[in-house]
């Protein structure tokens, strides 16, 4: 349910609903918009009467909502969210642009591919310390001797870190050297995990699971917002289909079609969503065309010698050239790229 109030209608009458949906039982979220202030009311909604709050002063009107996912919603909040984390942004008009390794290797490789995501204009490094792999005989990533590189790389250019945790008991750990906990495609309907992500007070990209429908997607992007962690991005990394030609099936409809759904900033993976590195730059431009709120991007400084992900990686050339490419999309978009 959310309630709408008046326009200015005065804080006292606002925190009046919200400590009555509290006694209630339910979670109340209040949230101020442009134009005006509304208050959800998340939980078990067989608890209360609608009717008893249309009553309240400073109520403009109740309304339900609809779609299963509710913090997540459109219905909930019309504002598009920008997601923030060091100089990184993503959505309201600007396409934040994450690049890097898929796995930290060693200091000169995390460092020398900061540089030149900064040099490109990028905002955010990406880089796995904690790797899932398919194969438990494949390379596991460095761990924490990998998230220290991660904050070295930080302290040498300024730029976010993104990183994946794959656990629930390592969530301190990696949200101490990360602005931006990732959540890996195996992992979306964890849902112990999703919740220790939302306790841990740093900006989440929640990755599509490859069978995952987009409702499943959004209902567990709530489970992070229902622990009050506003911060979650959605990132669509392709699913898995019948096709072969690429390594998933990437479906960019999903982006206009969620931001119909929600308020929640839309990034695109091209590289694992096609497994190749001469379709990363085409697939990077249909996706800031499609609408995309933002990008990540695997690139290495010699990508042949990568311990993963290798044939999807740009090498720092091509990196700058998809960068220039895209900005050029944005740009005719009337939003930013970095
Ligand atoms: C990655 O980003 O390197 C990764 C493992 O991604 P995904 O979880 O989408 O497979
Ligand atoms: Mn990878």
């Amino acid at each position: 349910m959310i309630v709408v109030m008046e326009q200015n209608a005065p804080d006292d009458r606002i925190d009046t609903i919200a400590n009555r949906i509290t006694e209630l039982g339910l979670k109340a979220h209040v949230i101020r918009g442009t134009e005006r202030t509304v208050i959800a009311a998340v939980g078990d909604e067989r608890k209360i009467k609608v009717e008893s709050f249309e009553s309240y002063p400073g109520v403009s009107e109740v309304l339900p909502i609809l779609a299963p996912y509710k913090m997540a919603s459109r219905e909930l909040r019309q504002d598009p969210t920008q997601v923030r984390a060091l100089g990184f942004r993503a959505g309201r008009g600007v396409v934040g642009v994450m690049g890097g390794p898929c796995s930290v290797e060693n200091e000169e490789q995390i460092v020398a591919c900061a540089r030149a995501v900064k040099a490109s204009g990028g905002t955010a490094l990406r880089g796995g310390a904690f790797k899932p792999r398919t194969s438990p005989y494949s390379f596991q990533g460095m761990k924490e001797d990998g998230l220290k590189l991660l904050d070295l790389a930080r302290q040498e250019t300024g730029l976010a870190v993104v990183t994946e945790v794959m656990s629930t008991e390592d969530v301190p750990l990696v949200a101490k050297y990360a602005d931006v906990l990732q959540i890996g495609a195996r992992n979306m309907q964890n849902y112990r995990l999703l919740e220790a992500v939302g306790r841990s007070g740093r900006a989440v990209l929640l990755k599509r699971g490859p069978s995952a429908t987009i409702e499943e997607w959004l209902l567990a992007a709530e489970y992070i917002l229902n622990e009050g962690n506003p911060d979650v991005m959605l990132c669509e990394r392709g699913i898995r289909t019948f096709e072969n030609h690429t390594r998933f099936t990437l479906p960019l409809a999903s982006v206009p079609y969620l931001h119909r759904k929600t308020h929640l900033p839309v990034i695109v993976d091209p590289s694992h969503g096609t497994g190749h590195s001469y379709l990363v730059t085409d697939m990077a431009a249909a996706s800031v065309a499609a609408g995309a709120d933002g990008l990540i991007v695997e690139m290495h400084p010699n990508p042949e010698k990568a311990m993963s992900d290798g044939y999807q990686s740009l090498d720092f050339a091509q990196f700058d050239e998809m960068m220039k490419r895209c900005r050029t999309i944005a740009m005719a978009l009337g939003k930013e790229l970095g």
